[in-house]
């Protein structure tokens, strides 16, 4: 269990230091922005939606290691898949990171598990959650900036 945690410290560590997918998509068609004021983070998105598809998208913008590695780890696992699966991704990773539900119920995450350590520091919930929530909005439409304080 502690290689494990280690490893997924590793994940963590690395994408917020690394972000993939950083910057602006000039192609996007769709877009987002969302803040979380407990923390300060800030997560722009750009996407290129096609055929029910996110063919592309990057992200931009600050904060702490969780919502910088949320956001690069969740445009690894946005892109090149069906908005409809993703849907079912943000809820499952939403149900990883607050504890909620059984792993049995949730898609094979992969290395979004790494996020899975955050259900014991609630403060941290909303860190990690923003890029997906972001990527929802962004989803449905929404030109309105969201905020995860509502
Ligand atoms: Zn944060």
């Amino acid at each position: 269990m502690d290689e494990l945690r280690e490893l997924y410290q590793e994940v963590i560590l690395d994408h917020s230091r690394r972000p993939r997918n950083f910057g602006e998509l000039c192609e996007a068609n769709c877009k987002a922005e969302g803040h979380n004021p407990l923390c300060g983070d800030e997560v722009t998105l750009s996407l290129l939606v096609e055929d029910g598809v996110v063919s592309d998208l990057r992200f931009e913008g600050s904060g702490c290691a969780i919502s910088m590695a949320a956001a690069s780890t969740m445009t690894e696992t946005a892109k090149g898949r069906p908005v409809a699966e993703l849907r079912r991704f943000f809820e499952a990773f939403h149900s990883l990171v607050t504890g909620h539900g059984k792993p049995q119920d949730r898609p094979d995450l992969g290395k979004l598990l790494a996020f899975g350590g955050v259900a014991e520091f609630p403060v941290r919930i909303k860190c990690a959650t923003l890029p997906w929530h972001t990527l929802i909005a962004a989803l449905d439409d929404e030109d309105a900036p969201i905020t995860t304080e509502d």
